[in-house]
């Protein structure tokens, strides 16, 4: 069985740091979601199974779609696909989005997880992330949604920012703590090139990262986190008991995807596709049924260095004999050589090598290490 991921391509305004695909012109959202739909019929065979376990929209903002906007694609998405009874269904929502009327409407149309971007607790760091919604909204957002019967939340964390000294990112997780919900995901601010931070950053008007109090906050993380109840199962995901995301946590295993929108990728054990990223080049191609994404054939050795990429990442690891398995023994011999010469960042269960503290704080660089 299989998840599909559906990406809503607008937002009500650019946050500074953020180079995701988003277009704050919102004049063509009513064609997007035609062409979805349109999508969603031509690729009903992708995934060899109608069956879905999982559905996430994330974007961009979902919740900016009106509700006969999401009735349109749900109803196609239905159409198309029947969804497991327990099926996870998520939307990513922004809190100023979230009012009682949206979550009545989005509890009615299926959704039984929200994503809710809240990112930070501290104004003037909302402001210069040029966010739409404060810090209020922040704190108001999650218990509206409670309130509405949401059970399954998770709340999105920036940290790393020149706003956030070690004492003020303490004072955010504990109060994050006290929303009581049931997943978090805490991402380290990046400076990407073509963002507006990015070009304030060239300009010499934003400092870069400090690297080593980002270390310290992320440490902080885990052992906080730990101590009230949440499991760290992926470098940036945090979840209490059976609350683990399971859409995301489907990538990370390697399970087949459909992505549905511009610049949503597929992946189907085989072959990886990805959607044109420009809106009116993708409405325009899916209504011609023509050469809207491109497709990579992935070799043993593409795979093998997912495999690495994504499973280091998380509490489940690299398996010897997942790896001799997927890949043969020649990828296990390669992969045996390479982890004995990093011991001090791993925890070695059985045949399963998973990263310690020491080694999350540098998870990429080891999987690097890892790669043929
Ligand atoms: S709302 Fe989300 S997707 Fe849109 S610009 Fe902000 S961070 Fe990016």
């Amino acid at each position: 069985m299989a998840g599909i991921y559906v990406h809503i391509p607008f937002c009500k305004q650019a946050c500074h740091y953020c180079d995701f695909h988003f277009s704050t012109n919102l004049k063509h959202k009513s064609d997007l979601v035609t062409a979805l739909c349109e999508e969603i019929k031509l690729r009903q065979q992708y995934l060899g199974t109608s069956v879905i376990e999982t559905l996430y929209l994330g974007g961009g903002t979902p919740s900016l779609l009106s509700a006969t906007e999401m009735d349109r694609l749900l109803n196609t998405l239905h159409q198309h696909f029947s969804l497991t009874p327990l099926a996870e269904v998520t939307i990513e929502c922004n809190p100023d989005d979230l009012t009682p009327e949206k979550l009545k409407q989005l509890q009615q149309q299926g959704f039984n997880r929200l994503s809710i971007g809240l990112q930070s607790f501290n104004d003037a760091e909302l402001k210069w992330m040029n966010r739409a919604h404060t810090a209020h909204e922040s704190l108001t957002c999650i218990k509206r949604s409670q309130d509405a019967g949401f059970n399954n939340i998770n709340i999105d964390l920036i940290y790393g920012s020149k706003f956030q000294n070690e004492k003020e990112w303490q004072h955010t997780l504990a109060q994050v703590v006290e929303l009581n919900i049931q997943h978090i995901s805490a991402y380290n601010l990046t400076i990407e090139s073509k963002t507006a931070l990015g070009f304030q950053h060239a300009k010499g008007q934003e400092p870069g990262i400090d690297e080593a109090l980002s270390k310290q906050q992320f440490l902080y993380l885990i052992q906080f986190l730990n101590t009230q109840g949440f499991e760290h199962y992926e470098i940036s995901n945090f979840a209490k008991p059976n609350r683990m995301a399971q859409h995301n946590s489907r990538y990370w295993l390697g399970y087949s995807y459909l992505g549905i929108g511009p610049s949503a990728h597929s992946y189907n054990g085989l072959e990886r596709q990805w959607n044109l990223s420009n809106n009116a080049r993708y409405i325009k191609q899916v209504q011609a049924q023509h050469s809207f994404f491109e497709t990579e054939t992935l070799s043993t050795d593409n795979r093998y260095n997912e495999y690495i990429l994504t499973r280091l990442r998380t509490k489940w690891g690299c398996n010897l004999q997942d790896i001799e398995g997927q890949f043969g023994s020649n990828y296990r011999i390669h992969f045996l050589e390479r982890i004995n010469t990093m011991p001090q960042y791993l925890l070695k269960i059985e045949n399963t090598y998973c990263l310690n503290e020491a080694g999350k704080l540098m998870a990429d660089k080891l999987a690097v290490e890892l790669f043929v």
